[in-house]
């Protein structure tokens, strides 16, 4: 076993517990780990790294799929993928992964020429990705065109406040982290980002936290940082 390996059996060991749970691996624990570029408290799964949005994805996805609002079989796109998703879409999906860098998943793919006919996919996942592409408008409309009518997307991105705010002349990492949080996004999404599904086609179903968990799993879960989840229909 390599030590990076023993080292993370040891670690989990130690922080096994009651006090938390990850619905991802379905493990408990003592505490999450601090995650995200600011080093959030209580952000990570220590066993399979979910992040709050992972955790908040998975258990209203699982409520979604067993009240039949959404299928939750056929071919799925996921781009971006995150690993701790992976293993739980393709246990029920025909699935496929999909990147600019072809390391990072099983095809590399331009999201803005999505290489596959029109009404392919049942299922597109594309969490934490639409906030890089500097022409998004040509990417959800290819999402939206390779999705089957009927089909469903999970289209996450940071939002904050009303009003989306881009400036292409904000172009240098610095300025890009200044402005829009992050050095290499291209934009900071408001909730206005909603209408900006729908320009596209989709209709969109907002699914709201109290609605999914009591205050005690919000505790347990560590999803604080989640408020609402967006589903895209076509
Ligand atoms: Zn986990």
């Amino acid at each position: 076993m390599a030590i990076s390996k023993i080292r993370h059996h040891i670690s989990l060991w130690k922080l096994k517990g009651n006090a938390y749970y990850c619905p991802v691996c379905e493990k408990g624990f003592k505490t999450f780990l601090p995650g995200g570029p600011s080093r959030r408290p209580l952000a990570l799964c220590p066993n399979c790294y979910s992040f709050e949005r992972h955790r908040f994805l998975w258990v209203i996805l699982q409520r979604l799929w067993s009240e039949r609002k959404i299928k939750n079989k056929g071919k799925m796109l996921h781009f971006a993928p995150e690993p701790c998703l992976v293993k739980k879409f393709k246990k029920t999906f025909d699935y496929l992964s999909a990147d600019l860098d072809p390391e990072a998943a099983m095809v590399s793919m331009d999201i803005t020429d999505i290489k596959f006919p029109d009404d392919t996919f049942d299922a597109i996942i594309c969490n934490h990705v639409l906030e890089h592409i500097s022409n998004d408008r040509k990417a959800l409309s290819e999402i939206y065109r390779v999705m089957k009518k009927g089909g469903w997307g999970s289209l996450q991105v940071p939002m904050q406040g009303k009003t989306t705010y881009e400036d292409d002349r904000i172009s240098s990492p610095e300025a890009r982290e200044k402005a829009f949080g992050q050095s290499d996004h291209v934009r900071l999404y408001g909730s206005d980002f909603y209408q900006r599904l729908e320009d596209a086609g989709f209709q969109t179903h907002i699914y709201k936290k109290q609605d999914f968990f009591s205050e005690e799993e919000n505790i347990r879960l560590s999803l604080a940082a989640e408020n609402e989840l967006v589903i895209a229909m076509k």
